[in-house]
């Protein structure tokens, strides 16, 4: 067999070097590509509204949000208009959309090939300023209700120094307004909380058994002041639960502290918790007052109480089931309601029993 002699002098040398060269850079280029498009993606996934990013005049990527507007015309032409006036960082535009509503839509050219397409839904902008000027003005009703009383109350002690019954009424009801503004004022810093950006739970395995046996306990005495039977059903061998102990308390105690308050002397209040398909499914029942069909879907909105025609009084911010629906949600789960006029109402809250 004749021997293959192979020469390799310094071109040679050169044109492996080179290619060499040339490989490493197409696959540093094709790496960086990878990344950045990565980047492109979880920076549009990430926006709660349509956005669409472009490529020149091609779209290149878009969120699940922007499905619907990957063919429109307006919405292409707006892209093509950003990379035509390269003097202009960015270009805002209202665009028609279906049954008259309409998105602002924002251009926005991150570099000289690339624009950013983001949409913002007018109409639900509109809804959510109407929203918090309503919640505005609820919270100023619920403030306002009890400052009138501390006021009234206030002068009568004034006009009548000598009236010593007078006075001892007086300063009760003071003292009852004053805890409710405070219960009031602390739900609203908890909801503010629940919804700032920067809320975390406080998560650790929960041992959710004791956790229901001590909310039981912490109630037990007012139940039985008010002739209320309680019990506890427990399935043995419950699992730990990944959470925050103490919001998950306080929404057992929100809860327990309902059934209290809306069921009349004489009823019963049962808890229940059972695990199945990594769930903790709990549900806190009673034999009250109930609540009625129309106002259900509602009670879970900010400051929402049912209307208890000719029923006695009770305390109350609506703010508390609000509360108990938000950390429920953080934690993965959810909480729901069932309930029958004159029968009672159950409560049944979910939880994972891993973290989400
Ligand atoms: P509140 O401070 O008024 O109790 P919540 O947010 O805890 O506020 O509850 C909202 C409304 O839901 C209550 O005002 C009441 O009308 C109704 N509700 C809640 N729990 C019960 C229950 N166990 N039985 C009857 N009605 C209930």
């Amino acid at each position: 067999m004749p021997d293959i002699i192979l020469y390799f002098g310094p071109l040679e040398f050169a044109a492996v070097a080179l290619t060499l060269i040339g490989l490493t850079a197409i696959v540093l280029f094709a790496r960086h590509r990878q990344t950045r498009n990565r980047e492109r993606h979880r920076l549009l996934d990430s926006l709660p509204y349509p956005a669409l990013l472009f490529q020149r005049q091609d779209l290149a990527a878009h969120n699940a949000a922007a499905v619907e507007w990957r063919e429109s015309l307006d919405v292409r032409g707006l892209a093509a208009d950003s990379l035509r006036l390269r003097h202009t960082s960015y270009i805002v535009r209202t665009i028609p959309a279906v049954e008259g509503q309409s998105f602002q839509a924002r251009a926005i050219r991150l570099s000289r090939h690339e624009t950013l397409l983001l949409l913002e839904d007018l109409a639900a902008a509109q809804r959510q300023q109407a929203f918090y000027r309503n919640f505005i003005q609820n919270v100023s009703h619920e403030l306002k209700t009890p400052l009138t009383v501390i006021q009234g109350h206030a002068a009568k002690m004034g006009d009548a120094p000598d009236d010593r019954e007078g006075w001892l009424a007086s300063r009760r009801i003071i003292a009852d307004e004053a805890k409710r503004l405070t219960q009031l004022v602390d739900n609203l810093l908890t909801l503010a909380r629940l919804e700032s950006p920067s809320f975390h739970l406080d998560r650790a395995p929960v041992n959710f058994s004791a956790l229901l046996e001590e909310a039981i306990l912490q109630i037990s005495d007012l139940a039985e002041e008010r002739r209320l039977a309680l019990s506890l059903n427990l399935t043995p061998g419950l699992p730990r639960l990944d959470g925050d102990r103490a919001r998950l308390k306080q929404v057992v105690l929100n809860l327990l502290d309902n059934a209290l308050k809306y069921t009349p002397p004489g009823g019963s209040i049962t808890m229940d918790a059972r695990a199945s398909d990594g769930r903790v499914t709990c549900s806190v029942s009673d034999t009250g007052e109930g609540i009625p069909p129309d106002d259900l879907p509602y009670i879970f909105d900010k400051l929402y109480r049912a209307r208890r025609a000719n029923r006695r009084p009770v305390e109350g911010s609506g703010l508390g089931l609000t509360i108990a629906q938000q950390i429920i949600r953080a934690h993965g789960g959810d909480l729901t309601v069932q309930s029958e006029i004159g029968q009672g109402s159950t409560f049944i809250l979910t939880l994972p029993t891993k973290v989400p």
